[in-house]
């Protein structure tokens, strides 16, 4: 049994960034919010926010101005191998495989061996992306390179992964599809979820939380627990059968006020 209660903890977080020429940007003001273990999460919010410039505090890739990131209860000082970030751009190598890109994080970790690779196997695998181990990323489409990135981020076991907008890049039917895998994955492998959106839609039908950002400096609008009732959880079902789902887009939707 874990000692620490919260996955992520973040009190009273403030970001300026402080360009060379002297100017300011405040990105995030005041922002407090927790994530429970095995929780999963959505942050929405409008576009320049600062979504993902929260990722990478958590991902220790920034420091906070003032305020305090605590992952599993220690304060992030650094990157750490509890942390799966899978970046707003996550390219891939064109010149290695599907397998070999999917090994880099084990890789710089010093932990690829036999038994890593096979695991690594079986996750290309669930993904659907079984025989195409020693394709290049030129020859898969776009859903197939998403998950190929995917599975580098889930490769290391991370026991929190942040996702900045994963399924953006995909066209509709792929993205649902894929929402539907990928959701029922990590809910399966009882990761902790931080998931970046700016799709109410996607954010609804996959979280247990969701919470809404305003505009820059960006606080903390409201967050919402989402119980849609569903015995099985399921993106389509979420979407086509929930009746709580309209009321919950429509809530969050007055919140991001996109228009003021
Ligand atoms: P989002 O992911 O919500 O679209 P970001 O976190 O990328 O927003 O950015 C928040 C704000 O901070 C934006 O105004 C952006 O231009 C600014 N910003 C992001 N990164 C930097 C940086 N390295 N230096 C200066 N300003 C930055
Ligand atoms: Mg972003």
């Amino acid at each position: 049994m874990a000692e620490y209660t919260a996955a992520v903890e973040i009190q009273n977080v403030s970001l300026i960034y402080h360009s060379l020429e002297g100017g300011e940007t405040e990105a995030l003001r005041n922002i407090s919010f927790t994530v429970k273990p095995r929780e999963f999460v959505s942050i929405v919010g409008p576009s320049g926010c600062g979504k993902s410039t929260l990722l990478s505090l958590i991902a220790g890739l920034l420091r906070p101005t003032s305020g305090t990131v605590q992952v599993e209860g220690n304060k992030v000082e650094g990157p750490s191998p509890k942390v799966g970030y899978m970046l707003q751009q996550d390219y891939l190598f064109p010149w290695r495989t599907v397998l070999e890109n999917a090994l880099i994080g084990l890789e710089v970790m010093g932990q690829k061996d036999r038994a890593s690779v096979e695991r690594v196997r079986e996750l290309l695998t669930s993904y659907g992306l079984e025989g195409f181990e020693d394709h290049y990323p030129g020859q898969l489409s776009g859903g197939m390179r998403q998950r190929v990135a995917l599975v580098r981020t889930l490769a290391t076991n991370p026991d929190i992964c942040l996702l900045d907008e994963p399924f953006a890049a995909l066209d509709y039917q792929t993205r649902l599809f894929i929402e539907e895998e990928v959701g029922r994955i990590l809910r399966e492998s009882a990761k902790t979820v931080l998931l970046v959106t700016h799709d109410i839609s996607e954010a609804v039908a996959m979280s247990d939380r969701v919470i809404v950002l305003s505009k820059r400096p960006s606080v903390v609008v409201n967050e919402h627990k989402i119980d849609l009732g569903l015995e099985n959880w399921s993106a389509l079902a979420a979407r086509n059968e929930a009746a709580q789902f309209k009321t919950y887009f429509r809530d969050i939707w007055k919140e991001l006020d996109v228009h003021a």
